[in-house]
Parts: structure tokens; C-alpha cells; sequence
């Protein structure tokens, strides 16, 4: 069976504990990928101790030349992209079209980054005293621990470690356990790229793992994307030990469907959105809202063309609709199903394990669809993250929008319609941090903000120019040339 390592200092080593653990195809329970090392403190001290030790000279590496070496890495990512396409999908499951535009995130990310290493602007104003400048910089935080999920293995990854390395950080970063591969992957470009050792490194893991990086006390800022639960857990370490951090948690999105929509749109995106990726997006569309003028037409369409999503191995270019990451989800998913079917909920669609031929081998679930959910019914407010749709009937707008904000989360949103106050509307009032008008709640780009409010951050945004404030301090430069003594507000009383 293939060994895989963990990475530290420039070099690829075994757990100190010489335990590992096994990644599974979620497709194929009899592909056993290979075994990784099931790290503890000892390895994310060593980790953290090579990354504080390259930190003294990374930060000094003009931005600009940094910046280089990250636009070698969407090079390499480029090149590489079929091969690493195929590797994730083995191991996670989403189909191949879908995993090249996780890959593609990556490239994405990696130039934006590698021109920001041209700009990280800072802000210069004028001083309230004579002779006097004002400006400010961004300084690199240190060591940043990055913990992420699974769902996207090598895009969620990239939108922090190619921003923390742009702003002169070093990393230690922990994929999640049921996608470890994406370490390896992120560890080999970024040694070919030319990054210096220490400057990126990384331990496998669970939970164990991540909690050791948390806790430790050089690691200056937590960079993590996981379920709500896990975030808190995080943030409460964070603040007694004073450590910045910047949380992506769950979500519970929302599709409106207004009487005047393009239904033929409307229904491709509900589609996309709750079944892409077999539902296993923090921004997936969980809920979909209907107006109750078009609720039984648009269903009646949608029932139809869920019914036709081809399941099976994502490594097969015909299927539509891969396996769920592992057998605790399945069970959790089925769960669910009983939980909407208690609360009275109707099962349109779906709603069991597929275990027809070779999917009896994976963990597959069916495109599932119940109706008549109404908002204090579990499924309406929590995150299932799976195929697993809850449909709605709104009277009006006001309704919808009440609808969409009664939950504990707050990611992603859309609204289709044909009307312009009403998109504005939704815009104002629909509490997510990302608001999508006539298109599906997926589909964020690697050049804007990205996360919510509520349940699923802690005010912090990925992505685009924002990322930046997550892994930078500001540092605020006073330069006098008068010649005397200015005392600011004591002078200009
Ligand atoms: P998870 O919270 O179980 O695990 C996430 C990561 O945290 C893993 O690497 C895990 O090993 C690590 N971890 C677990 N416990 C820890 C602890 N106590 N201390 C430190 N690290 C710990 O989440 P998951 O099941 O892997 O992923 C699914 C969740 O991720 C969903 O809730 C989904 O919405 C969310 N997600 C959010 C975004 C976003 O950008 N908002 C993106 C993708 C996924």
C-alpha cells in the first residue's frame, strides 16, 4: 500500500508516533488509496518550529519576488491539473469536471496572489500637524495554522495558504483526514516553485492534529474551514490564548423562486445547486423557496429532472452526481430523512441509499427532495450536507425573504426574478454574506469576498482583497520633519 508523509522542513516525514491512517474511496470501499500519518503535538511542534525558525527570512523576501514563486505555483497546478483532477476525485468523489474546477481555483488564486505581491496597498493620509506624514503598511502575522475540510481539497486550501505566503507568512497547514492527498499535492508545487524549506509545511491528521495547532503558542493566526460546531470550539481556544482567527463554517442556503422568474433557469440552478457536488458545499442550496403561484408546475419539472441525475464513480465522465465523503455522513444523511419524515415532511424524491450494481460499494445516497417543509421542521434549519433539498411555499417576497433568514446560518442566498425591485430588495434585506440574483447559491469567484454571517463566520472574509486583512497586521508610521516637538491634540485643542 502506498505511504504517505507528512512535510516538514522541506522534507517528507513519518509521523513521530509511527501511527497512520487510511484514505478510502467514498466511490469504492475496496480502493484503499493509501496511509498517512496520524499526527499528535510532537509532530505540529516540529512543524511550527520550522516555520517560526523560516519566518525570520520570508518576511524579508520583497512581496513582489514572493509573489513569483506563487505564480510558478499556478504554473505547476496548470500543468498539472488532469493528474491532480483524477487524485481527487479518487479520494473524495466529486466528478472529474468538478474537481479541474477546484484545481482551477487554485490557479486562479495563485495569480491573483502573485500580482497582490505588487500591491498589498497600505493607506497614506494627510497629518493634522505641519510637516508631519501619516502612512500605514501591512506586515506579515507570523506562523498561520490552516485547518480546512474536504469538500474542497485543494481550492479551500489555497484561498489561505496563497494569501498567508504572498503577505510574508510561513504555514503549517492540516488537510482534512478524509482528503489528505491535497497536502501532498500543495507540499510538491510549492517545493517546485522554489518556496524556501520551512516556509510551508504540513502535518496529517484529525482532529488531534488540528487541535495541537490551535494550541500552540507560536502559531499566530488560524486560518480554518469546517463545520459551525468544530469553528466554535476553535474560536473559544483562540480567544483565551488572544490568537486571531478566521472561521468558515456551515451553511443552510436558500434559492427563491419568484412568480416572474425564467423557470428553465431557475430550475437548471436549483438543480446545480443542491445536487452539485452531491450537495456537499458549504454553499449548496439546501432550501429552495417557491412562490406559490409556480410551487406545483416548478416542482412537477424539477421532481422530473432530478429523477434523470446519473449517479456513480466521478472517475466515469457520465455521472452527474458522485458519493458522499464516508459512512458516518451517509448514516447522518439517512437520519435526516427519518428526522423530515417524522416532522411530516413528504418524501418526493429519493430519500434512501442508492445500492443498485457497483454503488453498493460506495457511499451513495439519492437525489432527494422533500416538500411541504415548513420553517420549524429540523430539515429547514439545519445543515444536512448531502442530496438532500427542503422545499418551501411563500405567499410574497416578504414571506421569501422571512423564509431565507430563519436559520442559524448565513452564507450564500439567490433570488430568480424578473423584477428589479425585488432583486434589490432581496439584496437589502436576505441575511447571507454572498447574495446571487437569477443564478444558483454557488459559484463564488477567487477575486471577491467570500463567507457569511450569523452561524457561518466570524466577520472575516476569504477571498479577493479581504483575505489580506486576515494575514496581515497593520502597522501605522508617524514621520515628523518639523524639527520640534508636535503633541497632536494637545497642540490643536
Ligand atoms: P469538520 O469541522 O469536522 O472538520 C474540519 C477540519 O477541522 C478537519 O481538518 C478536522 O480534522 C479539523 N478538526 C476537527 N476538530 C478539530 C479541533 N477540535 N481542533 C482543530 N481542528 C479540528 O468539518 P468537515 O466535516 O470536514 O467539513 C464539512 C463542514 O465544512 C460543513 O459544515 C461545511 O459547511 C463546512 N465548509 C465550510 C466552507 C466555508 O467556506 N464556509 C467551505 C467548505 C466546507
Amino acid at each position: 500500500m502506498q505511504q504517505f508523509s507528512n512535510y516538514i522542513n522541506g522534507v517528507f516525514v513519518p509521523a513521530n508516533n509511527g501511527r497512520v491512517f487510511q484514505n478510502i474511496n467514498p466511490a469504492d470501499s475496496r480502493d484503499i488509496i493509501g496511509e498517512f500519518p496520524l499526527s499528535d503535538s510532537s509532530d505540529a511542534d516540529a512543524a511550527v518550529a520550522a516555520a517560526s525558525a523560516a519566518f525570520h527570512s520570508w518576511r524579508l523576501v520583497p512581496a513582489p519576488q514572493r509573489g513569483n514563486i506563487l505564480r510558478r505555483a499556478g504554473d505547476i497546478f496548470e500543468r498539472r491539473k488532469d493528474e491532480l483532477a483524477a487524485i481527487m476525485t479518487r479520494e473524495m468523489g466529486k466528478p472529474l469536471f468538478e474537481t479541474r474546477g477546484d484545481i482551477q481555483e487554485a490557479i486562479d488564486t495563485c495569480y491573483y496572489a502573485a500580482t497582490e505581491g505588487r500591491r498589498l496597498f497600505g493607506y497614506n493620509a494627510p497629518s493634522e500637524m505641519p510637516n508631519k506624514m501619516n502612512l500605514s503598511f501591512r506586515n506579515p502575522v507570523g506562523v498561520c495554522g490552516i485547518i480546512t475540510a474536504w469538500n474542497f481539497p485543494v481550492a479551500v486550501p489555497s484561498w489561505k495558504i496563497i494569501p498567508a505566503l504572498v503577505c510574508g507568512n510561513t504555514v503549517v497547514f492540516k488537510p482534512s483526514d478524509d482528503a489528505p492527498h491535497s497536502g501532498v499535492i500543495f507540499a510538491e508545487i510549492l517545493a517546485e516553485a522554489g518556496l524556501p524549506a520551512g516556509v510551508f509545511n504540513v502535518i496529517h491528521g484529525n482532529a488531534e492534529a488540528g487541535a495541537a495547532i490551535v494550541a500552540h503558542p507560536d502559531v499566530k493566526v488560524i486560518g480554518f474551514t469546517g463545520s459551525t460546531a468544530t469553528g466554535k470550539a476553535i474560536a473559544a481556544d483562540c480567544g483565551r490564548m488572544n490568537k486571531k482567527c478566521s472561521l468558515e463554517m456551515g451553511g443552510k442556503n436558500a434559492q427563491i423562486v419568484m412568480e416572474d422568474a425564467n423557470m428553465e433557469l431557475a430550475l437548471e440552478g436549483v438543480l446545480w445547486g443542491a445536487f452539485g457536488t452531491t450537495g456537499q458545499r458549504c454553499t449548496a442550496t439546501s432550501r429552495l423557496i417557491l412562490h406559490e403561484a409556480i410551487h406545483d408546475d416548478f416542482l412537477e419539472k424539477l421532481i422530473a429532472r432530478a429523477t434523470a441525475l446519473r449517479l456513480g464513480n466521478g472517475l466515469q465522465s457520465e455521472t452527474q452526481v458522485g458519493p458522499v465523503i464516508n459512512k458516518r455522513q451517509l448514516e447522518k444523511i439517512e437520519n435526516y430523512a427519518q428526522i423530515a419524515r417524522g416532522e411530516g415532511a413528504f418524501c418526493a424524491l429519493g430519500g434512501e441509499r442508492a445500492t443498485d450494481g457497483d454503488l453498493a460499494c460506495g457511499n451513495f445516497f439519492k437525489p432527494t427532495i422533500f416538500t411541504e417543509v415548513t420553517k420549524d421542521m429540523r430539515l429547514f434549519r439545519e445543515e444536512v450536507f448531502g442530496p438532500m433539498l427542503a422545499v418551501s411555499k411563500a405567499r410574497d417576497l416578504e414571506h421569501a425573504i422571512e423564509l431565507a433568514n430563519y436559520c442559524e446560518y448565513g452564507l450564500s442566498s439567490s433570488i430568480f426574478t424578473a423584477n428589479v425591485d425585488a432583486a434589490f430588495q432581496a439584496i437589502r434585506d436576505i441575511e447571507a454574506g454572498i447574495t446571487y440574483i437569477n443564478a444558483p447559491t454557488i459559484g463564488a469567484e477567487a477575486h471577491m469576498p467570500f463567507g457569511g454571517i450569523k452561524g457561518t463566520g466570524n466577520g472575516h472574509r476569504e477571498g479577493g482583497w479581504t483575505v489580506f486583512d486576515i494575514f496581515t497586521e497593520w502597522k501605522t508610521v508617524y514621520v515628523d520633519y518639523s524639527g520640534r516637538l508636535q503633541r497632536a491634540q494637545i497642540d490643536n485643542q
